[in-house]
């Protein structure tokens, strides 16, 4: 899913125990991998590739490549901002930082490994993939669909609180 999505989970994860940083931290990047599993929509990315076999050794400094940094950045910021306002109070701040990285980590941890695709990473990575849902929702229907996703989740947080 995207970013913004996998920050809101690992931030209301993460709420519900703001007492336990190692802990928010462990679910959160758990909680990266469960929802990956459900059929969703990801938006393209028309340089970076992160898919089977995928390398970005060769990234040039491009107008595409900028984009897509940009639109992650974005997504990644956006994330972390949404997670915060929605989750955080006084007490439970850091740990919702926490969680929300955590739950984006494996993300930044597949572009590593276009970079370096050895040993642990290699591992994480066949593990992302082969749990990672193989059918891709289109359009409206896919953002829509991920929009009530994460909505969902925040209010059943929420409601906890
Ligand atoms: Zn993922």
């Amino acid at each position: 899913m995207i970013l913004s999505t996998h920050a809101i989970v690992g931030g209301a994860i993460a709420s519900l125990f703001p007492f336990h940083p190692a802990a928010a931290a462990f679910a959160g990047f758990a909680s990266h991998f469960v929802i990956d599993a459900i059929p969703h929509w990801d938006y393209p990315l028309r340089s970076i590739s992160l898919g089977k076999g995928a390398t970005n050794r060769r990234l040039s400094f491009s107008t595409a490549t900028l984009t897509d940094f940009a639109i992650i950045g974005f997504d990644a910021c956006a994330g972390l901002g949404l997670a915060l306002w929605i989750f955080a109070a006084e007490e439970s701040f850091w740990t919702v930082v926490i969680g929300a990285f955590a739950a984006m980590l494996p993300d930044a941890l597949q572009f590593l490994h276009t970079l370096y695709p050895r040993g642990l990473l290699h591992a994480l990575q066949r593990f992302h993939w082969w749990i990672h849902s193989k059918r891709a929702l289109k359009g409206l229907f896919g953002v829509g669909s991920q929009l009530a996703f994460a909505g969902m989740i925040a209010a059943l947080a929420r409601s906890f609180h």
